[in-house]
């Protein structure tokens, strides 16, 4: 029986287009006026966008109806389409705490607030009839200060039970002014035991080679095989993880076809850096990790071989993964001792 990890996809990009539209309907008058229709509203919010940065503003639409109160309704039904049309039994979902709480407070009461998101992300996902393992990773974010990023790192660090790794994102052009805060921030993370992801080499504006000691994954990364391949000898010496999200790519403007992945996955595989396909936003593209394998598949960028080493790097690098083999062996070994 198959069963998949999904380590890359974030909390905002989740909600599919259905959900978010019926939400509006039963309960954002507003929202609802602006998209009558179902079908309109799909198109607008899949369809491709030019850049990395207008790709982003569209968080902000789903960020702005995502807050503690609701949580919970949105969550509920990303947990249960991914245990019914995913077949997922481990989720990492990420998201900005600070973007979840409530504006109208100042920045210390946001602080404070976010402890109560993180705890709300943390029970919603524990869904009983739709059973699977998740954990978040909270992401530090290039547009908020270094004081709400480092309470981003504290907070993670705190909270082992809902928490296994931070992240960062936001537009990777920023980080170039930050990049001494941001080093920090992450020594600070290692330093408290946190793991450690990071959205970077995804777009040609994203070549932070400083940033890749302190990551343990690394969010995208294909700029580094098909500009930099000479770095990925590093890469396979740190034992580090490209979290590979096929569907963006072609959303953002950063790809013209998936058939470009091709020279990201052979030139890994030849260099042995281990890639894990990731969805991203699985929502907001409408593409479930089930369809980016196949894709995948269809367009040749892999074969099956290199799909299932793939789909077990995923559960080896899994932050919070707690067994030492993925699913389908335990499972495998249960199901065939019936004929034994
Ligand atoms: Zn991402």
């Amino acid at each position: 029986m198959a069963l998949y990890a999904d380590l890359h996809r974030h909390l905002g990009g989740s909600v599919v287009p259905r959900v978010l539209w019926r939400y509006f309907q039963r309960h954002d008058a507003e929202l609802s006026a602006r998209f009558p229709d179902y079908y309109e509203f799909e198109d607008f919010y899949t369809r491709p966008r030019n850049t990395l940065n207008e790709y982003l503003e569209l968080h902000t639409l789903v960020e702005s109806v995502q807050t503690p109160e609701t949580l919970p309704y949105f969550i509920y039904r990303l947990i249960r389409g991914a245990y019914v049309f995913e077949n997922l039994a481990y989720l990492e979902l990420r998201y900005t705490p600070y973007l979840r709480t409530d504006q109208s407070l100042d920045t210390k009461q946001r602080i404070d607030q976010m402890r109560d998101v993180v705890k709300i992300v943390g029970e919603a996902t524990k869904v009983g009839e739709y059973p699977m393992i998740t954990s978040q990773i909270l992401c530090m974010h290039s547009r908020l200060s270094y004081e709400v990023n480092r309470a981003i790192v504290d907070l993670a660090a705190d909270h082992p039970e809902y928490v296994c790794a931070v992240d960062l994102a936001g537009g990777d052009e920023l980080y170039a002014d930050q990049l001494d805060e941001l080093k920090k921030l992450y020594h600070y993370a290692r330093s408290r035991n946190l793991k450690t992801t990071g959205h970077v080499y995804e777009t040609t504006n994203g070549l932070y080679p400083q940033l890749l000691p302190y990551l343990m994954r690394i969010g995208h990364g294909i700029q580094i095989p098909l500009k930099h391949p000479e770095l990925l000898p590093e890469l396979a010496e740190r034992g580090q993880c490209l979290e590979v999200c096929p569907t963006t790519y072609t959303k953002t403007g950063t790809l013209d076809n998936l058939s470009q992945l091709k020279t990201v996955f052979d030139r890994c595989f030849e260099a042995g850096v281990d890639i894990a396909i990731c969805t991203d936003n699985a929502g907001l593209h409408n593409v479930r990790l089930p369809f980016e394998y196949e894709n995948l598949l269809t367009l040749d960028v892999i074969g099956f071989e290199q799909l299932q080493a793939c789909q077990e790097a995923a559960f080896r690098h899994a932050f919070a993964w707690p067994y030492s083999q993925p699913p389908a062996s335990l499972l495998t070994g249960l199901l065939q001792g019936r004929y034994d």
